[in-house]
């Protein structure tokens, strides 16, 4: 379907399945590199990006751990610039190579609060892996966003785990804001 309504309102469809498929495989080849040998720890970022972790976890063929931390920051289309964060950062993380997957950046609020939260327990590198980066909507300065899958232009997207107020978030492809 190229057009779909979420609460009476309208979204074409932007990235379809297989070439979020595509793209989550090349991420994964990438990190299989890199990663070589670390036992690095994924921290998939709850509700969105749990659609994304799961597909780039079974690409994964390296030893690794994975964890969740779930948080929230919008309510609608506006990210309200607090951070709720419904349950905690696992507390292991010291000398760890730690991985936070996003599905996605937009003012950039969510990401640094992460990496700086991760910091704190001392682990021995964090990187930073998101489906989605809007440069565009950045807000606050950010580290250098390690694995980016695609970046988009700043209009809202909804679907392959992102929702819009509650739904959405089943969708296979990834659709945009008309
Ligand atoms: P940031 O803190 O960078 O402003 O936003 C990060 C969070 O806001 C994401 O994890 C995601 O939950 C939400 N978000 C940002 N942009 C969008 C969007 O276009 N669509 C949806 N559904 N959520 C978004």
């Amino acid at each position: 379907m190229d057009r779909i309504e979420i609460h009476q309102k309208a979204f074409e469809l932007f990235l379809d399945a297989d070439a979020i498929a595509k793209r989550i495989r090349l991420l994964a080849v990438q990190l299989n590199l890199d990663y070589e040998n670390k036992i690095p720890v994924f921290v998939g970022v709850l509700n969105g990006g749990f659609l994304f972790l799961a597909d780039l976890i079974k690409e994964i063929n390296i030893p690794c751990e994975i964890e969740f931390i779930k948080v929230s920051s919008y309510k609608g289309q506006e990210s309200t610039g607090t951070l709720r964060q419904s349950f905690a950062l696992p507390t292991n993380l010291q000398n760890r190579h730690v991985i936070l997957v996003e599905d996605i950046v937009d003012t950039g609020f969510t990401i640094n609060n992460l990496v700086n939260k991760v910091k704190e327990h001392k682990p021995a590198s964090v990187a930073t892996c998101t489906l989605l980066f809007k440069p565009d909507a950045l807000k606050e300065k950010i580290d250098p966003l390690t694995y980016i899958a695609f970046e988009i232009p700043p209009a809202f997207v909804v679907g392959y785990g992102l929702d819009f107020d509650g739904l959405g978030r089943n969708l296979k492809d990834i659709y945009r804001a008309v």
